[in-house]
């Protein structure tokens, strides 16, 4: 099944304790788009960059079947740039720069040969741009899934309430979680957020593994225990690409297909803290990811004998 991905292609400069970089490639749209395409042949990318964009990299997404006609080169003008500093903890950071540039204006042009795409991820952008894509396409595909952030909450809860109410899976963490249904408990404001649209809810939850909330049923997805964390950039990404990557290649959104869709993305998000930006994504293989979901199931499996009297 065909993949149609939204979101930003950027340049990131990045500071951990471990180290930082000068502008190297980041982009949410970057990040699902690499990491999707471990799973999904058919995959077409929507998004725009500035002249100084490296070639080098769209080679290296065409090279894995990511359609680029969708993403706009503007002559002239400057890629989106952010930088982010990490705390010690590696789970919290803060943001040192964000150069909308190419972002500012984006007008999410959908060609011809993206129409019919039958899965949907919209990666974190401004929630009118995401409705934007959604109402452009002719046929609504079989499952939309989106990201979004509280910047978007911030300044644009009305366009984030639409937008959502035309989503079927949204994806985010648990502080955006709290903030958006102003419920403490994730199970309070699962709820409160599925009856603003979407019926399945996805909340991240950094080291401590991901919830997944569809119908009746709740499911928890470990992290996997690393001994480093080197730069987390992107690691939501990388996990929301793992996620509809895995549903589109399976063509079944089933709640058993999506826990493990979970573990996919889970394991591509653990590759992808392992060095400074997307370095990791373009080495692993996929006998390397067979083998990390399989220490994913091993991690959450046991036997338990009954205990009587
Ligand atoms: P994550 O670490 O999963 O939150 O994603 C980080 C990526 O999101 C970086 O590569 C940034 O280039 C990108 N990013 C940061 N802020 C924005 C924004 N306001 N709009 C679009 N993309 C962003």
């Amino acid at each position: 099944m065909s993949l149609l991905t939204v979101g930003s292609v950027a340049f990131d400069a990045i500071e951990t304790p471990f180290g930082k970089t000068d502008k190297i490639v980041g982009g949410a749209g970057t990040f699902i788009a690499l990491s999707a395409s471990n799973f999904v042949k058919d995959q077409r990318i929507v998004s725009v960059v500035g002249e100084d964009f490296p070639q080098e990299t769209l080679d290296i997404l065409s090279s894995k079947g990511v359609a680029l006609d969708g993403l706009q080169i503007k002559k002239g003008e400057k890629t989106f740039f952010w930088s982010g500093r990490y705390h010690n903890d590696m789970n919290s950071r803060d943001t040192l720069v964000t150069e909308l540039n190419v972002l500012e204006n984006f007008d999410p042009i959908i060609p011809e040969s993206y129409q019919g795409a039958d899965y949907l991820m919209l990666g974190n952008l401004a929630p009118a741009v995401q409705r934007q894509v959604i109402e452009r396409l002719n046929t609504r595909p079989k499952l939309i899934a989106m990201d979004t952030m509280n910047f978007w909450m911030d300044i644009a809860m009305d366009d984030l309430k639409q937008t959502l109410g035309m989503v079927d899976v949204l994806i985010i963490n648990d502080e955006e979680a709290r903030q958006l249904s102003g419920e403490y408990a994730l199970v309070k404001a699962a709820k409160v957020i599925r009856a603003m649209g979407p019926k399945t809810l996805i909340i991240k939850k950094g080291e401590h593994g991901a919830l997944l909330f569809h119908g009746e049923n709740i499911f928890f997805a470990p992290a996997l225990p690393l001994e480093e964390v080197f730069d987390p950039t992107g690691a939501g990404d990388t996990f929301a690409g793992g996620f509809i990557g895995y549903l589109a290649a399976t063509d079944d959104i089933s709640f058993d297909n999506m826990k493990r869709a979970i573990i996919a993305g889970s394991a591509l998000a653990s590759f992808c803290v392992e060095k400074f930006g997307t370095q990791r994504l373009l080495e692993i293989s996929r006998a390397d990811i067979d083998a990390r979901i399989e220490e994913f199931v091993h991690l959450t499996n046991f036997e338990m004998t009954t205990v009587i009297g």
